[in-house]
């Protein structure tokens, strides 16, 4: 059996046409873009080219974007002056701060300094908090309105585009970090899954990983979840971007789990387009948020 490819390629496709007519309808009944901006402090090879990438991808369908870059030498004041000079820019919906920031910033800090309504990948302590709280999808959401962050995000969207049942099924994820992990177990319980959240930690992790009925892996090893720690049938949604000399591979071994899985979003082309895209669906709510919209 060959598992179904879950294509995060194709539904980022699709989904730019639809962030692009959001943007035109935006633009026309406002005169101005939705518009992020992101701050780089130092020179991280991977920063440079997400930063690129995000421009490309950002101006390319309307939105405004605006890089604010500083030396490696920048103190934690400099930072937070910058974060705080374009929480009070109102031509600015959304703000990113790259990660890693230079050696001695409080990483910590330089979020909680962030706009919690201008925060469009969810790592300020009000956003990840409103998520933690909010009641399972169906009842009265008991919290104001958040932002999740953007990877695993998109994650939920491609199983919700592709209609697979959350609903009641065992949901394991792999890795337990603030960015991904952690908001990705918190989704899904709120879809109402049974989610168990493994680490480092966990004892018999491929036991554990046998029991799921949607498996995430975000735990950044080169193929370490291997085929026969697969239950057949089921859906795999791997976040992991590791290299293996100039490949590019998952968290899963790809070949080995595709014999056994229902469904995977394969690496590259599955969760990895979806960042964007959910970056730039959060940055025009933020725009429409800020106008008073929703
Ligand atoms: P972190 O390093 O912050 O977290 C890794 C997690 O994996 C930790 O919870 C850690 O456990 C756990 N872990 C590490 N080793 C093992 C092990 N042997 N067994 C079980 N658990 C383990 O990584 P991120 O969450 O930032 O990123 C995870 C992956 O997702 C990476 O490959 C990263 O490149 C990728 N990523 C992909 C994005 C995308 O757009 N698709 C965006 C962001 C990240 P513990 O907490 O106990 O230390």
């Amino acid at each position: 059996m060959s598992a179904t490819i879950l294509s995060g390629s194709e539904l980022a496709k699709g989904m730019r046409a639809e962030i692009e007519a959001e943007v035109q309808a935006f633009v026309q009944a406002h005169g101005y873009p939705p518009a992020a901006a992101v701050i780089r402090a130092g020179e991280d090879p991977a920063s440079v080219s997400y930063a690129n990438a995000l421009e490309k991808a950002l101006g390319g369908r309307g939105l405004g974007f605006k890089l604010h870059t500083l030396p490696d030498s920048a103190s934690q004041q400099e930072i937070v002056d910058l974060v705080a000079r374009l929480n009070a820019d109102t031509s600015v919906h959304g703000i990113m701060v790259q990660e890693p920031l230079p050696k001695g910033i409080d990483e910590a800090a330089v979020k909680e300094a962030l706009s919690p309504e201008k925060d469009v990948d969810g790592v300020h302590p009000v956003n990840a908090g409103r998520l933690a709280q909010a009641a399972p999808v169906g009842r009265p959401p008991m919290v104001g309105p958040f932002f999740v962050p953007a990877t695993p995000a998109g994650g939920m969207e491609i199983l919700k585009r592709n209609k697979i049942k959350i609903q009641g099924k065992h949901a394991v994820v792999v890795g337990r970090s603030n960015i991904v992990g952690k908001p990705m177990a918190l989704l899904l319980l709120r879809e109402n899954a049974s989610v168990s959240l493994c680490h480092s930690q966990t004892e018999d992790l491929p036991g554990m990983c046998r029991t799921a009925d949607i498996l995430c892996a975000a735990v950044g090893r080169a193929s370490m979840i291997k085929g026969d720690w697969i239950k057949p049938g089921a859906i795999v949604i791997d976040f992991g971007v590791n290299f293996a000399g100039d490949k590019m591979v998952g968290d899963v071994d790809f070949e080995e789990a595709v014999q056994v899985a229902g469904m995977i979003t394969p690496v590259p082309g599955g969760t990895g387009p979806m960042t964007n895209i959910m970056l730039m669906m959060n940055t025009v709510r933020a725009a429409k948020m800020a106008a008073g919209l929703k």
